[in-house]
C-alpha cells in the first residue's frame, strides 16, 4: 500500500506529498487527530515515501538494473508525479519498512503497565539518531501516542527537539494533542486528521464490501464516528445490539449486572448515551429519519414513550458523570446498581 490508498485523509497527505514535491520536510511533525482515521497508517506511508528506492531512483535519474527489471522501469517513467511523491510498496525498502525491519525507520509507542512512554526508549531513540541513515534518505521515528510520554521523557524528547539531528523526521501520533507539553507541540509542524463523512465512509464501505446494503453501511458509519479504523476492525453492529439488550434486561427485569463478558461497563455506558441520545431526539421531534439506530425505531419510540424529555437528558448526564467518575475507581457493583435504579427512575419503569 502507499499514500494513495489511504482513505478520506486527503488533505494531510496533501500537505505532505507537497512536502515532498518542495523538498521542505519539516523536522518535527505533530499528527493529530481522533483514534482510529489512519494517523499511524499516514506515518508508515510516508516514511516509504521519504526511503523509497524507486523515488530516490527517478529523481536522480538512476535506475539501478539489479534492483529493477524494464517493466518496472517503464512503470516508473509512466508514473512521474505518482513516484514522486509517493512510494512504490514493493522495492526493498517499502518492504522493509512494512515489515518493521528497516534500520532508519522506528516506530515507538506506550508499553507495560502503567501504559508510558518511558525516557529510556527516547534515549534509545536520540542514540540512534545520532547516526546517519544506514541505507535510506533519512532516519525517520514514529512516536505513536506521543501524549503517553511521561515527564522525564518529554523533556529527553525535548533536547532532541531542539538540536535535530541533520536527514531525520521525528513524527508524533497523538489523539489528544491538548496533553502534550506546550513547548513540544509549538516545535511541531501540526498536521490534523479528521473523521470521514458519514456519506463518503458509507460509499467507501459499500464499495469495499459488496454484499453490505445502503442502509447497514450508514448505520456503521454513523456509529463510528467517520472512523473508518473502528468500522473495518470492530462488529460494531453486534456491540451496539449487545448493548441494546443489557440496557432492556437492566430496565425490565430488575437485574443490576446484566452484562455479558464481552461489555465492559465503560463500554456499556458509551453506548447508552446513543441510545439516549436517539430517545431525546425521537421525543422531541418524532422523527425517525434523524436517529441514529434507524433500524431499532420501534424500540426507540416505546422506551421514550414513559419518559418525559426533560428526564431523559437529565439521566444522560447522570450516567456521564457516572461513567467520568469509574475513572476515579468508583465502585463497579454500586455504580451499576445505582445506574440500574437512576434508569427505571428516568424512564418511568419503576
Ligand atoms: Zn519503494
Amino acid at each position: 500500500m502507499a499514500l494513495k490508498d489511504i482513505i478520506g485523509q486527503e488533505r494531510a497527505i496533501n500537505i505532505l506529498q507537497g512536502c515532498i514535491a518542495k523538498k521542505r520536510i519539516p523536522h518535527a511533525m505533530l499528527f493529530a487527530g481522533d483514534e482510529g482515521i489512519g494517523k499511524r497508517l499516514t506515518a508508515i506511508n510516508f516514511a516509504k515515501t521519504l526511503n523509497c528506492i524507486r523515488v530516490k531512483s527517478y529523481e536522480s535519474g538512476f535506475m539501478s538494473k539489479d534492483l529493477f527489471d524494464d517493466n518496472s522501469k517503464l512503470e516508473t517513467q509512466n508514473s512521474e508525479l505518482e513516484t514522486q511523491t509517493d512510494s512504490c510498496g514493493q522495492c526493498p525498502s517499502c518492504v522493509k519498512i512494512d515489515k518493521g525491519n528497516h534500520p532508519d525507520v522506528f516506530i515507538v509507542g506506550p508499553e507495560g503497565d502503567g501504559g508510558q512512554i518511558k525516557v529510556s526508549v527516547i534515549r534509545e531513540l536520540e542514540r540512534a539518531f545520532s547516526y546517519k541513515p544506514f541505507e535510506g534518505n533519512y532516519k525517520v521515528a514514529i512516536i505513536d501516542n506521543a501524549e503517553t510520554m511521561n515527564g522525564e521523557a518529554a523533556n529527553a524528547f525535548l533536547d532532541t527537539l531542539e538540536a535535530p539531528p541533520s536527514q531525520s523526521i521525528l513524527i508524533l501520533i497523538s489523539s489528544r494533542p491538548d496533553m502534550l507539553l506546550p513547548t513540544i507541540r509549538s516545535r511541531c509542524q501540526r498536521i490534523s486528521f479528521t473523521p470521514l463523512p458519514v456519506y463518503k465512509m458509507t460509499d467507501v464501505l459499500q464499495k469495499k464490501f459488496k454484499d453490505l446494503d445502503h442502509e447497514r453501511s450508514l448505520l456503521l458509519s454513523t456509529l463510528s464516528g467517520g472512523k473508518l479504523g473502528h468500522a473495518l476492525n470492530e462488529d460494531l453492529i453486534a456491540q451496539r445490539d449487545r448493548s441494546f439488550n443489557i440496557l432492556q434486561l437492566m430496565l425490565n427485569r430488575f437485574e443490576e449486572d446484566s452484562r455479558d463478558n464481552k461489555t465492559s461497563i465503560e463500554e456499556w455506558l458509551d453506548w447508552v448515551q446513543v441510545w439516549l441520545r436517539d430517545m431525546a431526539v425521537f421525543k422531541a421531534t418524532e422523527r425517525a429519519d434523524l436517529l441514529i439506530n434507524k433500524d431499532r425505531e420501534g424500540e426507540i419510540k416505546d422506551l421514550s414513550e414513559t419518559a418525559t424529555l426533560k428526564d431523559i437528558l437529565k439521566l444522560a448526564r447522570e450516567l456521564y458523570n457516572i461513567r467520568t467518575n469509574l475513572k476515579f475507581n468508583l465502585n463497579e457493583k454500586l455504580s451499576l446498581n445505582y445506574t440500574s435504579l437512576l434508569m427505571r427512575k428516568r424512564l418511568g419503569k419503576k
